[in-house]
């Protein structure tokens, strides 16, 4: 039986992606935390560390709920880039965990921490709305 990975070079180059997504992702939770901290005191202080980042969110968003909001997601971000970056590491990375099929490449350029195939992931999503 032959066990399906990407080979080195690949997983070279997704480590170098994920490793720099994971250095941006930290950088804006940096920021925020840093605002969130000074923030109580100086009132909304200095967005322009992650509004390039995060486009567009509505401008009626109160700053301090939208930065928690951001923070939540980033802090989410983190923790699929370091579980993507252990797949690197036992070179399961780019394998679908419920097929075990590949994940393509066109997917993996979109969405680095990809787990699922483009097949399952729908097939999930369906799941979830016919639950709703
Ligand atoms: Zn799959």
């Amino acid at each position: 039986m032959s066990v399906k990975q990407l080979n080195e070079k690949k997983l070279d180059k997704y480590q170098e992606v994920l490793l720099k997504e994971r250095e941006e992702t930290q950088r804006i939770i940096n920021a925020i935390n840093e605002t969130q901290k000074r923030g109580a005191k100086e009132g909304n202080g200095d967005l322009s560390a992650y509004s390039q980042h995060q486009a567009d969110l509505g401008s009626d968003t109160d700053e301090s709920e939208r930065r928690v909001y951001i923070l939540e997601k980033e802090l989410k971000n983190i923790k699929m880039i370091n579980a993507a970056l252990k797949r690197i590491y036992n070179k399961t990375y780019g394998i679908c965990e419920t097929c075990g099929d590949y994940i393509s490449a066109n997917r993996l350029t979109i969405v680095p921490y990809a787990k699922y195939c483009i097949k399952c992931k729908e097939e999930e999503e369906q799941r979830k709305r016919r639950k709703k």
